[in-house]
Formats: C-alpha cells, structure tokens, sequence
C-alpha cells in the first residue's frame, strides 16, 4: 500500500506535541533535581523528539544514540528486536533516561530495560515515551514517562516513517488500516 499525504489525517498538531514536551520535562527535571543525566534516543524514530526534549531539560546531560529495529517494510511490527548499533558507554552509577518515539506491543521496551539492567547497575534508568498504544501491548512493561495514549491506529510524522519517508512531518498523522 502506498500512502500519500493528502491520505493522512493530522493526530497532533506541531503546537500539541511541542506543549507536551514541555509538560514532560517540567516532570523530568523535577525528578532529576539537577542531576547529571545520560539521555539515550533510540534511532531512528526518537530522533526529532529527543532532540527536542533535551532543549528543555535543565540538568548536565549527555546524549547517546543506539538502533534498533522492528518494524520490517510496511505497517507491521517483525515482532524480532534487532540491535542495529548499541555501543554505550559505561552507565553504571549515572541516572538513564531512555527515549522512545512509541511503545506498541513493547517488545523494544523490554528489550531496552533488560539490556540496561542486564549490563550496567545503573542509578536509575526510567523509559519515556512520546505516544503509547496501550491497547496493543503484548509484554508487560509501561514507560515512566508518556506524552500521549494512542489507540491502534499506524502514525507517521514527527520521527515516525512509512518506508523511511516522513520522519521529517513537524505533526504527527495517521492512516487507517482498512
Ligand atoms: P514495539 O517494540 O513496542 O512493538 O514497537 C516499537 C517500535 O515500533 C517503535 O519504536 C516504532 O519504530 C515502531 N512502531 C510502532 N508503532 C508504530 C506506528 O504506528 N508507526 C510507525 N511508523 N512505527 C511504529
């Protein structure tokens, strides 16, 4: 299928999504009381969010920058995390924050949060998501940190692709399945 994008219906607009950053880091930096924190973005769909969220935290951070993938080609999760590039340094003792552009079935979730504990005795690692699909969880794991609750619908926009195209989108769109 191919998507156009007349085809897409606007979920959240440039204004929305910007607003709820903020909201998140006024949470974040309350958390973080001026700690140093490591922000990891998970590329490539956390791109645009991470970058933005980061401008407004107001603590010493550094950003790291690991791949995954699970999506193959298309709308449809490989239900497979694949570790594309996840060289970090070491985080023991240092508060993680990881950053996710959406938890769906949230097998990247997991994976991220077992690999963290599984390798580095952290401070404190805690997940944030800009949008989670509840409704589609297949594991057990919520993020510590949400912008918007979602239902199934397949997103593009803002960090998310359809066959690598319109990451670049400033809102966040959707298309019907049917
Ligand atoms: P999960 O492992 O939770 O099933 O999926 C996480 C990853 O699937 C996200 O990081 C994202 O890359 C991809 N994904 C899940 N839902 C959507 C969606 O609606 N649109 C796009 N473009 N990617 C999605």
């Amino acid at each position: 299928m191919e998507i156009k994008e007349s085809d897409l219906k606007v979920l959240f607009t440039e204004e929305q999504i910007q607003a709820k950053i903020k909201e998140l880091a006024v949470e974040m930096n309350k958390f973080y009381n001026g700690e140093e924190v490591y922000a990891i973005c998970v590329l490539k769909g956390a791109v645009m969010f991470a970058v933005d969220l980061v401008k407004h935290l107001n603590m010493p951070l550094k950003m790291e920058f690991i791949r995954l993938s699970s999506y193959g080609t298309g709308m449809t999760t490989t239900g497979k995390v694949n570790a594309v590039d996840i060289s970090l340094p070491d985080l023991n003792g240092k508060n993680v924050l990881i950053i996710e552009d959406i938890v769906d079935t949230g097998l990247t979730a997991k994976f991220l949060m077992d690999f963290m504990h599984c390798n580095f005795k952290t401070k404190s690692t805690k997940f944030c998501s800009l949008l989670d699909k509840k409704i589609t969880r297949k594991v057990d794991i919520e993020p510590d940190y949400y912008g918007f609750e979602i239902d199934d619908k397949f997103l593009v926009g803002y960090g998310l692709d359809y066959e690598g195209y319109y990451r670049n989108l400033r809102y966040i769109g959707y298309v019907d399945k049917n």
